[in-house]
């Protein structure tokens, strides 16, 4: 089988991938902080992730992928001050449509979601544990991580003191021993939320839940962790610290994998630059447009900073309208075990056994695409097979058949190929004037609660209902 060998952040090498437990394979990846709708540097290690659960899935016997959901920070309070929503309202629904985002751009659930909520007893316990070996402290109602007390501290980023300083914008604090001890635990004021502990009633800082979930889904050591390259200093330096300073001995996270960020129009997304979007935004270009965004992301190597613009998101949206024109064909079904079509599509995943090369195996999908074409509608392969170095003849619907098996790891072309072609577009957009119609004649019948069902039924499509002189007219809002 094809060697697996990932970039680890923590080593900066290219290391051959071998799980603790050859039958278990164990990955924790950071979740969100629901506090606002998903923007488009949330969804990238959402994407990234998911195409390696799904290769892990296929190579070892059992996969447990754990993605927390962070229901407790200091931005969900702050948020719900200045709007006066509650924070249960503001993080159940922030999560419901994370979760709806993330399964529009194909996106499988993890295994396990804890929330950090569901999960302050293990957050104390660690704490105590911290305490008790001498890497902690209680002062004012806090407890602090002594960084100095950790000599391994600023390794995983490769990062020096000073450095350090400077990432970290450490407050300084005069419950402090040292200027960049950082918070496990902090008093609550009454009206926030808090959870009575052994320093009083207060609330949990954001690493130290990463640490304890990880520990009570994963254990005290795992196979990978995951998360974006903004996390690595200080989130990522402080989880190993308090893991592995809670349980002398392990090491935590075995393999680190950071992905790059990404880039709107060439610059870094930022609300004050007005080039800040979210996932929702994306979504509204059409139905076609989760899957589009998410073949543009995976055609971006992860560690590679990602630029997103219109362009590339119409390209691949063409991209996709050529892939399931070929597979909306009436082909051929080989048969379930046939040989050549097992190689071929091994071959195409063969990329992301090197550090995740999703470009290159998306790369290979269209060769598979143009071998179809050849078997199907004639024309010559030797181009193809000369730069791929194979000698494959394949008749017609073996490499449709490769294509779809391979591009299922991807996460892509798992839509209904004939629905696709017909266009989602047209089906919505005739839904959407049905429903217009059905809220016409409610009115007309002065039934109010059903017309204004109707209208909030659509309003959470974000369609937009303008009534002028008798007539309704929609946008997409
Ligand atoms: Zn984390």
């Amino acid at each position: 089988m094809t060697e697996l060998a990932f970039h680890n952040s923590a080593t900066r090498r290219r290391e051959i991938f071998v799980p603790i437990d050859a039958e278990h394979v164990r990955l924790y990846v950071c979740g969100p902080t629901v506090y606002d709708l998903a923007h488009l540097g949330n969804a990238r290690p959402v994407v990234v992730f998911d195409v390696l659960t799904r290769l892990l899935r296929r190579r070892f016997p059992r996969v447990t992928y754990v993605r927390n959901i962070t229901d407790v920070d200091d931005k969900i309070n702050a948020r719900s001050q200045e709007s006066g929503e509650p924070i249960g309202a503001i993080t159940a629904r922030t999560t419901a449509d994370f979760h709806r985002d993330m399964t529009a751009l194909g996106c499988l659930p993890p295994d396990e979601e804890p929330r950090a909520t569901d999960n302050i007893a293990p957050m104390i316990a660690l704490i105590e544990k911290l305490i008790a070996n001498g890497h902690a402290y209680a002062a004012e109602g806090h407890v602090l991580f002594s960084v100095p007390s950790f000599p391994d501290y600023g390794k995983l980023s490769g990062r020096t003191p000073d450095e350090m300083m400077a990432g970290a914008r450490v407050d300084v604090a005069p419950y402090k021993r040292d200027p960049g001890d950082f918070v496990l635990w902090k008093p609550s004021e009454a009206d926030l939320p808090g959870w009575d502990s052994p320093w009083g009633r207060g609330r949990p800082g954001w690493h130290i839940e990463c640490s304890a979930m990880s520990w009570r889904y994963l254990g005290p050591e795992f196979d990978i962790h995951g998360g974006g390259h903004d996390l690595l200093f200080p989130h990522h330096e402080n989880e190993l610290a308090q893991s592995v300073c809670a349980f002398p001995g392990s090491r935590f996270a075995r393999t680190w994998l950071h992905n790059g960020m990404l880039l709107v129009n060439g610059e870094k997304m930022s609300k004050s630059l007005g080039n800040f979007m979210t996932v929702r935004d994306i979504l509204a270009h059409g139905p076609w447009a989760g899957e589009a965004f998410r073949l543009l992301l995976l055609k971006t190597h992860y560690r590679a900073a990602l630029d997103y613009t219109a362009e590339r998101l119409e390209e691949a949206h063409t991209e996709l309208n050529d892939f399931y024109a070929l597979l909306a064909r009436d082909l051929p079904q080989p048969e379930a075990d046939d040989a050549l079509v097992a190689e071929m599509a091994e071959w195409a995943l063969e990329p992301l056994h090197d550090d995740l090369n999703t470009a290159l195996a998306i790369a290979r999908l269209r060769d598979l695409r143009t071998l179809e074409n050849v078997a199907t509608v004639g024309g010559s392969a030797t181009a193809v097979l000369g730069r791929i170095g194979k000698s494959w003849e394949p008749e017609s619907g073996q490499a449709a058949a490769a294509l779809r098996q391979a591009a299922d790891v991807l996460g892509l072309l798992a839509s209904d190929p004939q629905a696709w072609r017909q266009g989602g577009e047209a089906d919505e957009n005739a839904e959407i004037e049905a429903a217009i119609t059905a809220r016409l004649e409610a009115r007309k019948a002065k039934n109010w609660a059903e017309a204004d069902r109707i209208r909030a039924e659509l309003s959470a499509k974000g369609i937009v209902l303008e009534d002028t002189a008798g007539a309704t007219t929609w946008r997409r809002g």
